[in-house]
């Protein structure tokens, strides 16, 4: 089975190496729990291009070294032995450098391709694709993502989704999505 998997917060354990980051620069106090949505220039109350500066500023800072998500590795391992993995991440083109060093460190030989998606929202370079579009080409059957506006378009292809559950996800599921709470959770899913 061709399987898509998205890297922030499913792989890659990137929000809290951000906030951690945040805190240390803004001397504040916000915990993962507080980001209950994806505008995080309304959680921490700045103008929104200020926290993109920031997102871009820790992506490149020499401290970037976000850890992976507990059990992603071994499941991974796991789910590679039968199966065709690929991660589709909607970062930007100007990150690519970094995302494929860290996937090398932590993932090595265990993926197909990362595909960068530089979603449109973000992007300052490069050509954008969706997640759907990539999934498409893969040929896709199952997603494991945290973000359910890409569940929602990937649900249009037919493709089945796992959703890590998250403090910004918390809303209903649309059909044909398992809510995990752990890498163990989506194992046992995939058995
Ligand atoms: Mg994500």
């Amino acid at each position: 089975m061709i399987i898509a998997v998205d890297l922030d917060d499913v792989l890659s354990a990137t929000t809290p190496a951000f906030i951690d980051y945040y805190n240390t620069i803004r001397k504040t106090d916000f915990r993962l729990e507080d980001f209950h949505t994806y505008y995080w220039h309304n959680i921490v109350g700045e103008a929104r291009d200020d926290v993109f500066r920031l997102v871009h500023d820790f992506y490149f800072s020499p401290d970037f070294a976000p850890k992976p998500v507990i059990g992603a590795i071994e499941g991974i391992k796991k789910l590679a032995q039968s199966h065709s993995l690929h991660i589709v991440t909607s970062r930007q083109e100007e990150f690519a450098d970094i995302t494929h060093k860290w996937v090398n460190n932590h993932f090595p030989t265990l993926f197909q391709k990362v595909h960068i998606a530089n979603h449109a929202h973000w992007a300052t370079q490069g050509t954008s694709r969706t997640k759907k579009e990539i999934c498409q080409e893969i040929g896709a059957e199952v997603l494991i993502e945290d973000n359910l506006d890409y569940i929602e378009e990937c649900a249009d292809l037919g493709i089945r989704s796992i959703l890590l559950d998250r403090p910004w996800n918390k809303s209903k599921t649309p059909k044909s999505t398992t809510r995990a709470y752990s890498w163990n959770d989506i194992i046992t899913n995939l058995a």
